[in-house]
């Protein structure tokens, strides 16, 4: 079987409500297997875009394709990952893996989904921990369950929408290095909706900087050519200057 076409496409979108345009035209063209992410001040319309991407949201006027195919609802191409983890209270960390690979992807056998999971829980660091339910689990715990449940589905497309906000510092690098392993072994088409400069940094191939709303458009296209595998952001020194580069870059476009 070829794998399929995990691009993404916003031709000419706006969006508006009510009277206001909150989304001014924009178009964005996501390659198969980039790791986009959307940078932009608070209320600008980036989980609105990522919205439209999954389908849980339309353009008020333009179109949205993924794999050249335009979106009309949501799909089993696309996987989003909520700030809020969006897990079931009433399941364990291992059931709530099974039942979301069991909802997307059935014609798995048991004995499959029950090693997914294992591998998944075990990359997120929680073999130990996979019989507690959320109300058992640290907020970053949780978040990794999230995570560990949306790579374990591998839709082609997956949609992160600040996927660490509401961590503590420690926490949050440790997950994005997670992220970034797990991304560097599939090579999926990612967008990211981020405020965070460095998170964006370390993960992406490509930042696009938005402007306020309303009639915010994306203003600059950057793409951040650092080494990969990243691991952690580097200490070669051209590595280090091109990342401060970045970060003052993108800094001064969020500020201005
Ligand atoms: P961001 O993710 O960049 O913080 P959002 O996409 O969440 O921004 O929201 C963009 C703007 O659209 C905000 O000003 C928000 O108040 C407004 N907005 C979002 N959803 C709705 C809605 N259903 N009705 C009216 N306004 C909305």
């Amino acid at each position: 079987m070829t794998k399929p076409n995990a691009s993404v496409e916003l031709n000419a979108i706006t969006k508006s409500y009510g009277s206001t345009t909150i989304i001014g035209d924009t178009s964005i063209t996501i390659n198969d297997g980039e790791f986009v992410s959307l940078l932009g001040p608070s209320g600008c319309g980036k989980s609105t875009i990522l919205k439209m991407i999954a389908g849980l949201a339309s353009p008020s006027t333009g179109t949205v394709s993924a794999g050249n195919e335009e979106i009309k609802g949501p799909g089993p191409d696309r996987g989003m990952v909520f700030q809020d983890h969006a897990l079931l209270p009433w399941m364990t960390a291992r059931g709530n893996i099974d039942f979301g690979l069991r909802s997307a992807r059935p014609s798995l056998s048991k004995t499959e989904r029950a090693d997914i999971t294992r591998t998944h829980l075990e990359q997120v660091g929680l073999t130990d921990a996979a019989e507690r339910r959320p109300a058992r689990l640290s907020g970053g715990m949780q978040q990794r369950v999230g995570i560990a449940r949306a790579f374990a589905i591998d839709p082609p497309i997956m949609l992160l929408d600040e996927p660490f906000g509401a961590l503590d510092a420690l926490t949050r690098r440790e997950l994005q290095l997670q992220l970034l392993n797990i991304w560097e072994a599939s090579h999926r088409t990612v967008v990211m909706v981020t405020h965070d400069v460095d998170e964006a940094i370390l993960l992406s191939d490509r930042v696009l900087v938005m402007s306020k709303s309303p009639e915010a458009t994306i203003i600059t296209d950057i793409p951040v050519n650092l080494p990969r595998p990243r691991h952690e952001l580097s200490e070669d020194a051209s590595v280090e200057a091109e990342t401060t580069a970045l970060r003052k870059r993108m800094l001064h476009l969020l500020e201005h």
